[in-house]
């Protein structure tokens, strides 16, 4: 009997998604270019069947047709050196899916090398860390509509389910799957980052113990804030240390790595004149942790405010922080659903926001209450410009800016930096803007590089000579 899917590279995630799809009835062939990783997930077994093979010829054959291969492999090189491998063994309308984390241009490089020779190509989001690719991911597939007909039965199977609904849906041609999870990493780096933020200002502002800040993550987690991060949030700080039996946290460095996806969601922002300030800032944080080195140095050179701090009242600011909180989180969603809408209509994707929003409910990392919420707004209003605008946000957020403005002028009177619940005050302020300073930019530009303005009376381009 031939093996109805085969997977590839069976690291952390790779072999969790075939004992996932293995548990849901498939008959699945695993590879690994070195030995072992095969050995050992073949000795973890318990009561799965997988068929290992150990020569991408045997595995290939070992498949129905038309085959369908799962690569789950570090993104870069080790994807392409997969696919040249699978080359020379596959036929015309045999399918390879890429569900590793790769950049959405390298996706589409591979979608029209594979393309050319008739085999079908899907660049494959995955989010939900190790446990999710064995209990159930979310899943974000792009490629060609006929070619994901193929493998949905087997994809939607083995997705999170949430209300009876999996968490897979088609999101668009040729590299839309793996940007929408580049995007969604973007939002990913601002949640953790705003989640950091408020809990300093409950540690370091208010002299909450790490233990109290748990029960009030824990709280929060029953309303509006509920979702997967703050979860394991307070999950994270009940933990102690086996060693010194302090908070866990208080023992980890705080230098933070990445692995690039943040960083193309800025990229990708900032080469298309869209505005991300907060998930771009979140990664700077980051960076910023990561020289620790030089804040070490400087924390005895450089000096923080001198005015007197004032004590606050713990329930009315813990409270403020909880709107803060929310607040950035909005903001933060609105620039990665803004980045979406931006690039669909760029790039003739027509990606589907309001199911994009129901998949991320369920098995990824960025899982939210309000993910609901936002489906409904794309719903009704699909062309939405941006989700601060939507009746439902706009009216919520009335109030909760105001928990934002005063954390904000507290961490910052207190010199406590705030990247991101800053940037988020800010966002929402230039925003709401009509009128901007950006007549002075322009200006300035005319001044010293005859760059012209328009004027907002009369149409056209302007040039004074200024002196
Ligand atoms: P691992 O490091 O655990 O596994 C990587 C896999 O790739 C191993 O099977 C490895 O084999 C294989 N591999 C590496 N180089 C090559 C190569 N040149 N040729 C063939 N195979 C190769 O990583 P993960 O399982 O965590 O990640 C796999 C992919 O999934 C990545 O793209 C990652 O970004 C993405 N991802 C990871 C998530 C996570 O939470 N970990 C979440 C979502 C996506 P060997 O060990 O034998 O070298």
């Amino acid at each position: 009997m031939k093996n109805s899917i085969g997977v590839i590279g069976l690291g952390v995630m790779g072999g969790n998604i075939a004992l996932n799809m293995a548990n849901n009835g498939e008959q699945v062939a695993v590879y690994n270019y070195t030995r072992d990783l095969t050995d050992n997930l073949i000795a973890k077994l318990d009561g799965q069947t997988l068929t290992p093979y150990y020569e991408v010829e045997d595995f290939v054959q070992s498949l129905e047709i038309p085959r369908k291969i799962f690569v789950m492999v570090t993104a870069g090189a080790a994807i392409d050196s997969v696919i040249s491998s699978l080359i020379p063994h596959l036929e015309e309308g045999d399918v390879i899916m890429d569900g590793g984390n790769s950049f959405y241009e390298d996706t589409e490089r591979r979608y029209d090398e594979l393309k050319e020779k008739g085999i079908g190509y899907l660049g494959i989001g995955v989010s939900g860390g190790e446990v999710g690719a064995l209990t159930g991911p979310s899943i974000m597939p792009g490629g060609d509509k006929e070619v994901y007909e193929k493998v949905a039965p087997i994809l939607t199977k083995i997705a999170a389910q949430v209300d009876g609904d999996p968490c897979c849906v088609y999101i668009g041609p040729r590299g839309a799957g793996h940007f929408v999870k580049m995007v969604h990493n973007g939002i990913e780096y601002a949640d953790m980052q705003l989640i950091a933020e408020a809990y300093t200002f409950l540690r370091e502002k208010l002299n909450l113990s790490v233990e109290e800040i748990a029960d009030i993550f824990e709280t929060w987690n029953q309303g509006e804030l509920q979702s997967y991060l703050i979860e394991i949030t307070a999950e994270i700080l009940r933990k102690k240390d086996e060693e010194t039996g302090l908070p866990l946290i208080d023992v980890i460095l705080d230098k933070a790595g990445q692995k690039g996806t943040g960083k193309w969601t800025s990229i990708q922002a900032i080469d298309n004149g869209i505005p991300t300030s907060i998930i771009t800032e979140s990664l700077f944080a980051r960076y910023i942790s990561a020289i620790k080195d030089e804040r070490v140095a400087a924390q005895s050179i450089l000096s923080g405010p001198e005015h007197e701090q004032a004590s606050l009242d713990k329930n009315v600011w813990i409270d403020y922080v909880r709107q803060a909180l929310y607040m950035g989180k909005v903001c933060a969603y609105a620039q990665g659903f803004t980045q979406y809408k931006t690039s669909s209509d760029l790039y003739g994707w027509d990606l589907p926001l309001k199911d994009i929003a129901l998949i991320f409910r369920g098995g990824c990392i960025i899982r939210a209450k309000f993910l609901n919420v936002i489906s409904e707004a794309y719903q009704e209003q699909a062309d939405l410009a941006n989700l601060l605008i939507s009746p439902y946000f706009a009216e919520q957020i009335k109030d909760y800016q105001n928990g934002l403005r005063k954390v904000v002028c507290e961490g910052i009177q207190s010199g406590i930096a705030f990247p991101c619940l800053s940037s988020s005050l800010s966002y929402y302020d230039s925003y709401r803007t009509g009128r901007s300073n950006a007549n002075i930019l322009q200006a300035q530009r005319d001044y010293f590089g005859a760059h012209t303005y328009e004027r907002t009376d009369v149409k056209g381009a302007f040039h004074t000579n200024w002196q």
